[in-house]
């Protein structure tokens, strides 16, 4: 039973090799603190579970759903950026449901990527967008996402034949894995560059909620001119804890969000109404439980970023997003400093090289534990000798 080419050319799961490190090291009598994982440990806020529990009564709910997304819950994600980014939308033509944002990234790719189509794509980066677009046949780009230049990809250093062959551009700001967020400027840069090699632009927005200190960052379709060369993923599973939920969105220009409908239209089914149903109540009800969400990540960040200064790293607070991405330590990889800090701490941290090449070098440290463990993690490095210099 030989597999497709397809199959064979996807990577292991980042994840499952360090799950061996972790099970071996749980067997060798190691308490292990996972720092490893992006996805919130918080539980979705009671109200939307009971917009669940009362959406599920309702037989309608159990019926195949809209294939573009409910029209209430397409209403209620336009009536959201009405009120909250400024940007108007047409709900019949410039939305659609997702099952979870991730499907509509690795989708996105079987809309408008041919054999030999190029895709540029951020690195280090959400594997999704590498991995939709070798399953739809296409050419990675790596756009490197270098410190010297706050994350962000060095637009100008884009090969004029690569632009020219590219079909869609990938960014996600506020950004996993570096936590980095993009000012105003970078996206009207994206725009005009989209417009000069007719580039359809894709941006991750998961963590456009999940940010500190009273920052707010800038959605794409925010900026003049983005409706007219890209749409916008979005998703309900960072801002209100409903990563196993599996709803989002993609909105914007209409003609991508028309092929993407159709791409799904002839894929899946949609989202559970039930499910839509609550995503509405989460949109539209109470929104106190964002700031709760928003201080708790901030005081965990902060305990990240003060014990990485007092072991020696010299880093700022991520403004956003839900990571703390720190070089490793000079004359080691990451993956050998991670090794070495589970060994001698019980502490899991990913090595930035799952995330691509130039994730090389870096660790991330996620904020989805308590602060109490996060404390203990620090207390342990410490007792360890684990220091940056
Ligand atoms: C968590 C995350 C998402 C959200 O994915 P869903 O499929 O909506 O749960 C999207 N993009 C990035 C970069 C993420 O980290």
């Amino acid at each position: 039973m030989k597999t497709a080419q397809r199959i064979q050319g996807l990577p292991p799961y980042l994840f499952a090799e360090i799950d061996k490190k972790i099970a071996k090291a749980k067997a060798a009598g190691i308490d292990v603190i996972n720092l490893g994982i992006g996805d919130p440990d918080q539980p979705t806020p009671p109200h939307i579970v009971e917009a669940l529990q009362e959406a599920v009564n309702d037989p309608a709910t159990h019926r195949y759903p809209v294939y573009q997304g409910m029209p209430a819950f397409r209403q209620s994600v336009a009536s959201w950026y009405n009120r909250h980014k400024g940007v108007a939308l047409d709900p019949d033509s410039e939305i659609v449901a997702l099952i979870g944002s991730k499907e509509g990234l690795a989708n996105i790719s079987q809309c408008y990527v041919d054999s030999g189509d190029y895709n540029l794509v951020p690195d280090p980066g959400y594997p999704v967008y590498s991995i939709g677009t070798m399953l739809a046949g296409g050419e990675v780009y790596r756009m490197p996402l270098l410190q010297q230049n706050g994350f962000l990809p060095d637009l100008d250093s884009i090969p004029t034949e690569i632009a020219q062959n590219a079909k869609l551009m990938f960014l996600n700001y506020p950004n996993n894995p570096t936590g980095a967020v993009a000012p105003r400027s970078f996206y009207e840069d994206v725009v005009a560059f989209a417009r000069q090699y007719d580039v359809v632009i894709c941006h991750d927005a998961a963590y456009s909620e999940v940010a500190f200190d009273n920052y707010r960052p800038v959605t794409f379709l925010e900026i003049e001119g983005a409706k007219d060369v890209g749409i916008e993923f979005h998703s309900l599973s960072k801002t209100y804890n409903m990563t196993g939920w599996r709803l989002g969105w993609a909105a914007g220009n209409q003609i991508v969000i028309e092929a993407l409908a159709r791409i799904k239209s002839n894929v899946d089914s949609g989202v559970f109404s039930a499910v839509q149903q609550a995503g509405i109540t989460a949109l539209e009800g109470p929104q106190d439980c964002i700031f709760a969400m928003q201080k708790l990540y901030a005081e965990r960040r902060d305990v990240v970023v003060e014990g990485l200064h007092e072991l020696g790293w010299d880093l700022e607070r991520p403004k956003a997003a839900i990571y703390v991405w720190a070089p490793a330590p000079e004359g080691c990889t990451a993956q050998e400093f991670a090794a070495h800090v589970l060994e001698k701490a019980g502490v899991v941290v990913t090595p930035g090289i799952g995330y691509g090449q130039y994730g090389e070098g870096y660790f991330r440290i996620s904020l989805c534990v308590e602060k109490e463990q996060l404390i203990t993690c620090f207390r342990r490095l410490k007792d360890a000798g684990i220091r940056y210099s």
